[in-house]
């Protein structure tokens, strides 16, 4: 079995791209103001479909994790246990991500994070890691 990677559509590329040149981008409603992830056609708001790429500051807060011990896929089985976070970020999008370089006794609600991007398999990941 090959490691699991993110299914990149035309939608969701600039996220990616974005990733890959250092960026986490989101989308923001040209209609409400809304900001959101993941990539969507429509604002989850207003419903409207006029929206714009913007670059995060790359700064948030852990919102909720949990911390996996067992692995639910063979590629992972040397990551446990890791964590799976929700983090908002400073705009207001939240991702499901991991908190990296910190033990998983260390997280906390509220925790100030900042973007790490690592790359794995050839592609750029949005991580994060105390601010
Ligand atoms: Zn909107």
């Amino acid at each position: 079995m090959s490691f699991p990677l993110p299914e990149v559509t035309p939608l969701s590329k600039p996220y990616w791209d974005g990733l890959q040149n250092g960026r986490l981008r989101f989308q923001r409603c040209s209609a409400c103001g809304h900001a959101w992830l993941p990539a969507r056609a429509e604002c989850p708001e207003c419903w409207k479909a006029q929206w714009q790429w913007t670059d995060a500051s790359g700064r948030g807060r852990v919102v909720s994790w949990v911390v996996y011990h067992h692995a639910y896929h063979p590629e992972f089985k040397d990551r446990v246990p890791y964590n799976v976070t929700l983090v908002e970020l400073d705009e207001g999008p939240r991702l499901i991500t991991n908190v990296v370089k910190l033990g998983n006794r260390r997280l906390g609600i509220e925790l100030p994070v900042r973007l790490c991007i690592e790359n794995e398999h050839g592609i750029a990941l949005a991580r994060f890691e105390l601010d």
